[in-house]
C-alpha cells in the first residue's frame, strides 16, 4: 500500500511543564467516533488491496504501528484504550470474569454483563465525558456496557450471544445507526466494536486468504463510513479514530514443534487449585496450598519457549502483574507457542495474549476529521496515549492517566506522544 514518506515525522517530545492548555469555550470541541476492529495485526493491509483506508492515509493520520498494552487481550486492552490505565492499575486483567473459590468463569460475553468485573475504581471516558457535559454511547464495545459507581453510559448495546462477527450487511446498518445518534439525537463521542478481524484470525489463522478477504470487507466497510460521514453533513465536525486491541500469530503446531503442554510437567489433580489456561499466549495458575513452589520449579525450565514467572517477579515493564486478581503463577509462550494446560485444545490456528514487543501482537492506529493532521505518517505509539486524546479532541479534562504528560497528567513513565493533532493546544 502506499504511505506519504517525504513528509518529516513529527515526534515531538514535550514535558508537562511546558503545556499550558487553552482556555476552552462552550462547544469549541468536534464529535468523535473510536471504530474498533478487533485483532487487526498492524500489517494485515500490507498484502492485500484496501484502497479505502489508503485513502484515509492521504486524508489522516496513520501511526507506524500502535503497541497495545500486555496482556494482548481484548477486554485488558480496550479497556486500557477507554480508561489511558495500565491493565494493573484498571484491574480488568483478562477476558473472563472468574472466581478462585466457586471456581466459575465467565465467557467474554458473559463477562461483558458483570460490573463488577469492569467497575475496579478507574473511569473510562464515556462516564467522565458525560459528568463534563457530553453525550455519550458505546456500540458492542468492551465496557460499555457495564455500570461504574452505579452510573451507565447513556447508550450502550451489547453483542448478544449469537451475534455474528461478520456480517457485512450488519456492519453497514451500525454504522447507519452511529450516524443517527450523531445527527439526530447530537452525541457526541460513540465508540464502535467489530468482532473482526479477530476471529478469522483465529480460526483461519493471520496468514490466509479468508484474513485478506475480511481485511477487503473491513475496507469496504471504512469506504461506506467516509461515504456515510459526507452524506450526513458531519465531515467538518466529527473527528474518526481507527483502531484496534491486538494482533495475531499464527499458532506453532506438531511436528513442526514441540507444543507447550503443562501436564507433561506437573499434576493437575495434586498442585492446582485453579487455573486459567488453554487461552492463547497467556495463563495463569493459583496453586493449592503450600504447592507455589513445586509448581514453578516444575515448570520454571520445562519448555525453551515457555516463560514462567512468581507474581512478584513478572517484569514490571509489562505493568501488568500487580493488581490483586493476578494468580500467584504467570506464564507465557514465546509467539505462536499457546499455553496449554490439561491437554491440548486444537482449535484456534491463529492467537494472541504474547509479548506484546513481538511484531506481531501491534497493531493500527489511523485518525481522520477536522482535528487532524493530513497525510501525516506517525511514529508507533502505546495504545494507552489514545485517551489524553480523545479527552483533548472532546474538551475534556482527563482522570488521573498512564498516558502522555502533555495531554494531561499522567503519573507514571515517560512523556512522549506523536503529535497526531493540527490543532496546536499551547504546547
Ligand atoms: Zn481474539
Amino acid at each position: 500500500m502506499e504511505v506519504p514518506r517525504s513528509l518529516p515525522l513529527l515526534l515531538i517530545l514535550l514535558s508537562h511543564a511546558a503545556c499550558h492548555p487553552v482556555p476552552k469555550t462552550e462547544r469549541s470541541f468536534n464529535k468523535l467516533l473510536v471504530i474498533s476492529f478487533d485483532g487487526f495485526r498492524w500489517n494485515y493491509d500490507q498484502d492485500v488491496d484496501t484502497p479505502n483506508m489508503d485513502r484515509l492515509v492521504k486524508e489522516g493520520v496513520k501511526a507506524k504501528y500502535l503497541t497495545p498494552p500486555f496482556v494482548t487481550m481484548t477486554s485488558p486492552s480496550h479497556f486500557t484504550t477507554i480508561t489511558g490505565r495500565w491493565i494493573e492499575d484498571h484491574g480488568v486483567i483478562h477476558n473472563m470474569m472468574f472466581n478462585t473459590e466457586t471456581l466459575w468463569k465467565y465467557s467474554f460475553k458473559d463477562t461483558q454483563r458483570k460490573s463488577e468485573w469492569w467497575d475496579n475504581g478507574v473511569l473510562p471516558l464515556w462516564i467522565t465525558a458525560q459528568r463534563q457535559g457530553r453525550k455519550t454511547a458505546s456500540f458492542h464495545f468492551p465496557g460499555g456496557g457495564a455500570n461504574y459507581s452505579g452510573e451507565a453510559v447513556h447508550r450502550s448495546l451489547l453483542e448478544s450471544f449469537s451475534h455474528p462477527d461478520d456480517n457485512e450487511t450488519e456492519w453497514r446498518e451500525n454504522i447507519d445507526i452511529v450516524m443517527n445518534w450523531f445527527t439526530k439525537e447530537n452525541f457526541d463521542f460513540v465508540t464502535l466494536y467489530y468482532g473482526e478481524p479477530d476471529n478469522v484470525g483465529h480460526m483461519k489463522g493471520p496468514e490466509t486468504e479468508n484474513r485478506r478477504i475480511i481485511i477487503q470487507q473491513i475496507d469496504r466497510t471504512v469506504g461506506y463510513l467516509v461515504e456515510a460521514i459526507e452524506k450526513n453533513g458531519l465531515k467538518d465536525n466529527l473527528n474518526v479514530i481507527i483502531t484496534s486491541d491486538h494482533g495475531m500469530t499464527t499458532v506453532k503446531k506438531k511436528p513442526n514443534v514441540t507444543e507447550i503442554l503443562l501436564s507433561n510437567f506437573i499434576k493437575f489433580k495434586d498442585l492446582v487449585k485453579f487455573d486459567i489456561l488453554d487461552y492463547g499466549g497467556f495463563g495463569m495458575i493459583l496453586p493449592k496450598p503450600g504447592k507455589e513452589e513445586d509448581i514453578y520449579n516444575a515448570l520454571k525450565n520445562a519448555h525453551p519457549h515457555l516463560k514462567v514467572y512468581k507474581k512478584d517477579e513478572f517484569p514490571e515493564h509489562f505493568h501488568f502483574a500487580k493488581h490483586s486478581r493476578i494468580l500467584p503463577i504467570l506464564l507465557y509462550g514465546d509467539p505462536g507457542y499457546s499455553v496449554n494446560g490439561r491437554f491440548i485444545l486444537y482449535v484456534n490456528k491463529g492467537d494472541h495474549g504474547f509479548d506484546n514487543a513481538d511484531m506481531d501482537m501491534k497493531t493500527i492506529f489511523r485518525a481522520f476529521g477536522p482535528d487532524f493532521k493530513k497525510n501525516h505518517l506517525a511514529e508507533p505509539f502505546d495504545s494507552i496515549h489514545i485517551y489524553p486524546l480523545m479527552c483533548k479532541l472532546l474538551g475534556v479534562t482527563p482522570e488521573p492517566h498512564n498516558g502522555c504528560h502533555w495531554l494531561g497528567c499522567g503519573d507514571r513513565g515517560t512523556c512522549h506522544l506523536v503529535c497526531l493533532c493540527r490543532r496546536v493546544y499551547g504546547c
